[in-house]
């Protein structure tokens, strides 16, 4: 999985939480050809709607090292489904208003580590 997110990393308002965008696309630049992704089997994340306040807050968008979250419709969303996520747990910690339900995915899918 190459180059993951650097692209994406420069949606959305260029202005807010500069520092914290750079440092997502720095982990991704950091982290990049020392995992492999096994293709998930499911969501196993989700974001409340209701909760979210979106553009407004944006942090999750921001320091996601994956690059997984895009803001669509005013509200934070997937911009490849679970395919980015890389299970730090960063976005359940940050959301100021607990709008992220988090788990693993299912066993055996998703990231493996290649630190040698
Ligand atoms: S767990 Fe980490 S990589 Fe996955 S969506 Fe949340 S912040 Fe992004
Ligand atoms: S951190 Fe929470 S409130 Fe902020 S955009 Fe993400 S899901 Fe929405």
């Amino acid at each position: 999985m190459g180059n993951m997110g650097q692209k994406e990393y420069y949606r959305g308002n260029p202005g807010s939480l500069t520092g914290a965008k750079l440092c997502g696309a720095k982990v991704r630049e950091l982290l990049d050809g020392k995992f492999e992704m096994i293709p998930k089997t499911k969501e196993h994340i989700s974001v409340d709607k209701d909760k979210c306040v979106g553009e407004a807050c944006s942090i999750c968008y921001s320091l996601c090292p994956g690059g997984a979250f895009e803001i669509v419709d005013g509200k934070a969303a997937w911009a490849f489904g679970m395919t980015n996520c890389m299970e730090c747990g960063i976005c359940q910690y940050v959301c100021p208003v607990a709008a992220i339900d988090w788990a693993y995915p299912e066993a055996g899918t998703g990231v493996i580590l290649k630190w040698s």
